[in-house]
C-alpha cells in the first residue's frame, strides 16, 4: 500500500527547543532499540514508524548496534524511509550512535576517530540517507583522549554527515568537559541522552538536569516508561509476547512483588488523575523543562496513540509528586 502521510500531524504535536539550540524536538521521541531487529514482522515495524510520523513524531532515534542483530533495525528504518517517507526527508530528525561495542574488533566499540567515523559511514549506507541530524557517541570511552571523540564528532559536521552532535550515558563531569570542548570546536552539544524515569532518578541526583540548563544542551530522556514497568501490563501477569518474556535487556525476575506493590500504587494515582501509568510516566518525565523530548519505544500502534496524550492531563500537584516519590524510589 501506498503512504500518505497524515495531513493533521502537525495539529497536536507538542514541540520544545533543544537547551540553547534552534532545533525543536517533538516532546515524544521514537526509538528502534527493540523489536526492528529481524525478530519482528517487517510490516508491524513499517506500520509503528508511519503510524508515529503520522502523529506528529519527527524524531526517530536509532543507533548502529540496534537490532538484533546490530545494524538490522538501521537497515529496517532505511527501508521505511526509502519506500514511504523519503519525501519528507526534510521533516524527519534522524538520529544515529557509534561507540557501543558491536563486534570483537577494537574498531567496532569505544571512542576513537575509527570507530566513530566508521560506523557513521555505515550507518549513512544503511540508512540509506547522505546525512544524519544527530550524531551520538553512545557511551563515554575512558580509554581514549576525549579530545579525539571531539575532533571525530566535529568532523562528522564539518563533513556534512552530521547536523548536530550528542552524547549518551556520560556522567555529569565528562558531559561538561565534552560541551566546553565541542564549544570551542564551533560544533555545540546538541543534546545528552540520559536514562530517566519515576524509577530512576539518577540525572536529578548526579547534577545533570542543572547542568544543562547552565550548559545549553538538550535532553532526550530514554525508557520513560521503563521499558514498560511503568505501565499497566504487568500488575497482574506477565502478558505474551510483552519485553519480559523476549528480550534479553528485561528479566522477567524484576517483576517482584515489591515491584507489583509499588506499580499498583502509582496506577492508583494514575487512575484517580483520569489517566494512566503510562500517561502518568511519560508526563512526569516531561515535567521538566530541561527534558527535550521522552524517547519511546512501542511494539504497537494502539501503544504510541496511547502514550502521545501523556500531555493531555492536569499538571502534576506537589501533593502528587510527593505521592510518586514515596512509591518510585527505593
Ligand atoms: P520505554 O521505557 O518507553 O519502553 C517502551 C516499551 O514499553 C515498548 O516497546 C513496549 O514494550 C512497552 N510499552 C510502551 N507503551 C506501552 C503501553 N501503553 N502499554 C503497555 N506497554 C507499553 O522505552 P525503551 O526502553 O524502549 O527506550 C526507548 C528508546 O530509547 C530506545 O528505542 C532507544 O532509541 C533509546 N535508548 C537509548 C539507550 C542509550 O544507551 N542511549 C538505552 C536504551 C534505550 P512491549 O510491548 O514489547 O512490552
Amino acid at each position: 500500500t501506498t503512504y500518505t502521510a497524515a495531513p493533521d500531524r502537525y495539529e497536536s504535536s507538542t514541540f520544545r527547543r533543544a537547551g540553547k539550540s534552534g532545533l525543536d524536538l517533538p516532546a515524544f521521541s521514537f526509538g528502534l532499540w527493540q523489536k526492528f531487529g529481524t525478530d519482528y514482522p517487517f510490516q508491524t515495524q513499517r506500520e509503528i514508524i508511519l503510524h508515529a510520523f503520522d502523529l506528529g513524531i519527527t524524531h526517530f532515534d536509532n543507533a548502529d548496534r540496534y537490532g538484533p542483530p546490530h545494524r538490522a533495525a538501521q537497515q529496517n528504518f532505511g527501508k521505511v524511509l526509502a519506500s514511504d517517507l523519503a519525501p519528507h526527508r526534510d521533516e524527519i530528525v534522524l538520529s544515529t550512535k557509534a561507540g557501543n561495542p558491536i563486534g570483537p574488533s577494537p574498531y567496532l566499540k569505544g571512542g576513537s576517530r575509527k570507530t566513530l567515523l566508521n560506523s557513521l559511514e555505515h550507518s549513512l549506507r544503511d540508512l540509506g540517507t547522505d546525512y544524519v541530524d544527530i550524531f551520538y557517541h553512545h557511551r563515554p570511552d575512558e580509554t581514549t583522549p576525549i579530545e579525539e571523540t571531539v575532533a571525530a564528532l566535529a568532523a562528522a559536521v564539518q563533513q556534512g554527515k552530521a547536523l548536530y552532535v550528542g552524547i549518551s550515558n556520560y556522567p555529569t563531569d565528562q558531559a561538561h568537559r565534552i560541551a566546553d570542548l565541542l564549544a570551542a570546536a564551533g560544533v555545540p552539544l546538541l543534546v545528552h541522552q540520559p536514562r530517566y524515569s519515576i524509577f530512576d532518578r539518577t540525572i536529578e541526583r548526579n547534577g545533570l538536569l542543572d547542568l544543562a540548563e547552565s550548559d545549553g544542551f538538550g535532553l532526550v530522556v530514554y525508557s520513560p516508561l521503563a521499558q514498560g514497568l511503568l505501565t499497566d501490563k504487568y500488575l497482574e501477569t506477565i502478558p505474551d509476547g510483552a519485553r519480559a518474556v523476549n528480550s534479553t535487556f528485561l528479566s522477567p525476575d524484576v517483576i517482584t512483588d515489591t515491584y507489583r506493590s509499588r506499580a499498583a500504587e502509582l496506577n492508583k494515582l494514575a487512575e484517580a488523575r483520569g489517566q494512566s501509568l503510562a500517561q502518568l510516566a511519560l508526563q512526569w518525565v516531561l515535567r521538566r523543562p530541561a527534558v527535550t523530548s521522552a524517547l519511546v519505544g512501542a511494539s504497537s500502534t494502539a501503544q504510541l496513540d496511547h502514550n502521545v496524550r501523556a500531555l493531555d492531563f492536569a499538571p502534576l500537584t506537589d501533593a502528587e509528586l510527593a505521592i510518586i516519590d514515596e512509591h518510585g524510589v527505593d
